[in-house]
């Protein structure tokens, strides 16, 4: 049996070589081997120029270029396979083009608005953006140029998303989301959580902290692991799904308002999504979440919690070694290796190494009939936070590099054309019933042309299509960015035999006329670019989305 190596960091906030450092002097002073993998659990800020920074969702004080547009440009080169979901804080349009994955520079992969993918053996999912009650039933219809509101509901997640995720019937070792499935903070050390993050507590005794989708797809899909990050905090919890199931927590998708069946977790009627409450959807938070095992778990001493805790824990205090190439000094990193004095990775065959023996044949994941989900939320990259986890998760089966998952793309090729239309066309007791033979027949598709074909391989074709930053990083650009069509996009959609839905939308004809409209009666008016740099702020000022008293307050705790 072999293993993989992987570092998982909460949010990425554009400090990638601060994190890129952090976890290469980890390795070294741990004498742990080079990992073989980097998770980024979200605002990861792939902004590869000024322009990008105008869809970027983001307070004026941390509106910044990042380090993200040398790896871009080619200026550096990821030091290891690094791949992300997107938060609320992202170049959005820049993700759009990938909406169904690709590199966003070379060894950087975004996985998309949803996806699963492979990595030596190893079966990863990932879901994209936060969860807003307002946007879920929307269609993806935001196309550049975005109008103010669309730079916030760009990033919520949508129904169609989850809807593809709760299709896996195969199992799924690790799932990444940027924000954390609702309820999971009552299945650690929830005490502990509030002793440092004390203002959660109204939300959590209202059920909204988190989001609902999330929790569905946990208990649906029962992963071996499940990544956070949003909520800046350190925060590991167990979910037994044996027990959940017995106390009636099977997960039920989150449907739309008021269509399908009830949800299985609580609704969340209030947006959790900081600077953008409507003050209007206040007070008509429901029901609590959860079951009830919780406060008193101690994960250390749950069957199979010691690899995410306990005796095999490393504290470092790395601020004795400061930082200065990575600009950012490292502040205290929890490391874990899941088994003490674990040998090396397995000897591979040199075909494997060299990159040439594609994967071939049905990928199956490690995880059968997880009885457990082990939770892990981490902080971003600053100095005393927990930002940062080095696991070693064994595998069974190992190839070489990244690889689509036969079944992500059958479901893709069955739903790809209910990507424009009002979720409600998913939600008939007739569609749920014909979506299973559905996907088996696309099934069949992907095996003879995809699988049998060798083309299961993520292929390395990352393409420079917006301009790279030169000059200064804090110069005035006011234009928001242009809209590509990214060719690896084009490329995806022609292995499956599908439309490209990053193209076009209904509604979208016209918008460019539209906005220079809106733009002349006096709206308009992006933040500009520049730490500390609020330019004319005008986008959200009277806008839907800058009215949250109690949030803008919280917001000073953040990003
Ligand atoms: P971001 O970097 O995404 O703007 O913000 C993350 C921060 O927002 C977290 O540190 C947390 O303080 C706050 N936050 C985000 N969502 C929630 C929520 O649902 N409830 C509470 N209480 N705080 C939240
Ligand atoms: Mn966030």
């Amino acid at each position: 049996m072999s293993a993989i190596r992987i570092a998982v960091e909460g949010c990425g906030h554009g400090t990638l070589n601060a994190i890129y450092d952090s976890i290469k002097r980890a390795c070294k002073i741990n004498r742990y081997p080079p990992v073989d993998l980097l998770i980024i659990g979200g605002d990861f800020q792939a902004v590869r120029n000024l322009r990008d920074l105008n869809v970027m969702s983001c307070p004026p004080k941390y509106r910044a270029l990042g380090d993200f547009h040398e790896y871009y440009s080619g200026a550096r080169k990821a030091p290891m396979l690094t791949i992300f979901v997107g938060g609320n804080h992202e170049a959005s349009s820049h993700l759009w083009e990938l909406f169904y994955g690709g590199w966003v520079a070379p060894n950087i992969y975004y996985m998309g608005a949803a996806s699963v993918l492979n990595f030596r053996g190893l079966r990863i999912g990932g879901l994209s953006g936060i969860y807003n009650e307002r946007h879920y039933d929307h269609p993806h219809d935001e196309r550049l140029p975005y109008f103010p509101g669309e730079i916030k509901s760009v990033y919520h997640v949508r129904q169609y998303d989850v809807f593809k995720l709760y299709q896996i019937e195969g199992p799924v070792d690790v799932m990444i989301s940027h924000d954390w499935p609702s309820g999971i903070e009552h299945h650690g050390d929830l005490n502990e959580l509030l002793r440092k993050k004390s203002f959660f507590k109204s939300d959590i005794e209202k059920g909204e902290l988190g989001s609902p989708p999330a929790r569905s797809l946990l208990n649906k899909l029962k992963p071996r692991y499940w990544f956070s990050a949003h909520l800046h905090v350190k925060f590991a919890a167990l979910v037994d799904h044996g027990k959940s199931q017995e106390e009636g927590e099977e997960g039920e998708m989150v449907l739309i308002q008021g269509k399908g069946k009830e949800r299985a977790v609580s609704p969340v009627e209030k947006n959790p999504d900081e600077l953008d409450l409507d003050m209007d959807l206040e007070g008509t938070a429901e029901t609590k979440v959860v079951n009830q095992d919780e406060i008193e778990l101690d994960p250390d001493e749950e069957p199979g919690a010691a690899a995410l805790k306990g005796e095999d824990e490393i504290e470092l205090d790395l601020d004795q070694h400061s930082s200065e190439t990575a600009g950012v000094p490292l502040g205290n990193m929890v490391l874990e290796v899941a088994k003490a004095g674990e040998p090396a990775l397995a000897a591979e065959s040199e075909d494997a190494r060299a990159g040439l023996a594609p994967p071939v044949g049905p990928v199956v994941g490690l995880a059968d009939k997880n009885k457990v989900t082990k939770f892990l939320a981490l902080d971003k990259c600053l100095p005393h936070r927990e930002f940062l986890q080095l696991l070693t998760i064994p595998i069974t089966k190992s190839w070489p590099g990244l690889s689509y998952d036969p079944e992500w793309l059958a479901i893709t090729r069955a739903l790809n054309p209910y990507l424009h239309k009002h979720p409600s066309a998913l939600n008939s007791e007739a569609f749920r019933e014909s979506i299973g033979p559905m996907i088996a027949g696309e099934r069949r598709w992907v095996e003879e042309n995809v699988v049998a074909k060798g083309k299961l391989g993520i292929p390395e074709n990352f393409h420079i299509t917006a301009p790279i930053h030169e000059g200064s990083p804090t110069a005035q650009e006011d234009r928001l960015p242009e809209s590509y069509v990214n060719p690896q996009t084009t490329a995806f959609c022609e292995l499956l035999g599908i439309d490209d839905g990053t193209r076009f939308a209904p509604g979208s004809e016209g918008k460019e006329e539209r906005y220079r409209s809106f733009v002349a009666n006096g709206g308009g008016g992006y933040p500009r670019g520049g730490r500390g740099g609020g330019g004319r702020g005008g986008g959200g000022r009277g806008g839907r989305g800058m009215r949250g008293g109690r949030w803008r307050e919280k917001k000073g705790v953040c990003s």
